[in-house]
């Protein structure tokens, strides 16, 4: 009984704003239990997975990232019917699972010294740095049009009144200690429009660092989203004339990385 009203009283973060026709909403909480609810090393009957053994069933990885935030996602629906979403699961779906694995700049010393220990893992052939190439997620009512316009980066610098903002981590691994992974989104929302950023960032310690951002930009005078997606990439032997003080702050390394890749198109949702 007590515990019922715990649960009960729990504070749901969550909100929505409706704008121009979107419903937009997000939902954030607590993350993904790294046990599986029978216990250690345990797992579910199929039929009946945990939350984790959902995970697991779903996305066939030898491991999830340390934290995965199970329950946060970004909504945009539209009265239409368009449906645009962010959410882990789906970024964790465009991981690879198959591919050679990238190594750790010590990954040879480690595998000598400790024959049994964990890092044995990063020899398996799986992507452990949780590189997503996920691009957010819509629905059938949304046609994709490639485009030669850029981004209005005059119109998102102005000055204006911040509607709804808010920033979710979707999952996030610091890689045994040898750097991060991360994908996160932030919506902004403004009487001009809305701006969507969702980036994975990563950072292999004396490596490199990786950065894949898709930006959606929606201007209420149009009938489409405008979608950038860009992969920029630097080795540390590329970056050697970059403080390092910079490489833990995505914003500012971002002006170091050159881009290795860059598309763009038009979502019309009308
Ligand atoms: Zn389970």
């Amino acid at each position: 009984m007590m515990e019922d009203i715990v649960v009960r009283n729990l504070p749901v973060d969550k909100e929505n704003l409706a704008f121009e026709g979107w419903n937009i909403e997000y939902e954030k909480s607590h993350i993904l239990k790294s046990m599986c609810k029978n216990g250690k090393d345990k797992t579910c009957e199929r039929e009946d997975p945990c939350e984790l053994c959902t995970y697991s069933y779903a996305l066939e990885l030898p491991h999830l990232p340390d934290m995965v935030f199970h329950k946060n996602r970004l909504t945009l629906l539209h009265q239409n019917g368009a449906l645009l979403d962010f959410n882990p699961m789906e970024a964790l779906r465009f991981v690879d699972n198959g591919k050679q694995p990238l190594q750790v700049a010590c990954a040879q010393e480690w595998k000598e010294s400790r024959p049994n220990c964990h890092m044995e893992e990063k020899f398996k052939p799986f992507d452990w740095t949780f590189t997503t190439t996920y691009q957010g997620t819509m629905n059938e009512k949304i046609r994709t049009e490639p485009t030669t316009q850029q981004l209005n980066k005059f119109k998102l610098m102005q000055r204006e009144k911040i509607l709804f903002y808010h920033d979710l981590t979707l999952y996030e691994d610091e890689l045994h200690d040898h750097g991060i992974s991360s994908c996160s989104v932030k919506i902004r929302v403004m009487p001009s429009g809305f701006y969507i950023l969702l980036r994975h960032f990563l950072r292999v310690d004396d490596v490199l660092i990786k950065m894949h951002d898709t930006r959606f930009h929606y201007e209420i005078e149009n009938d489409y989203i405008f979608k950038e997606y860009t992969k920029r990439e630097a080795t540390y032997d590329e970056l050697k004339s970059v403080p390092p003080a910079l490489y833990t702050i995505p914003n500012e390394i971002e002006n170091f990385l050159p881009i290795k890749m860059k598309e763009s198109s038009k979502l019309f949702f009308k």
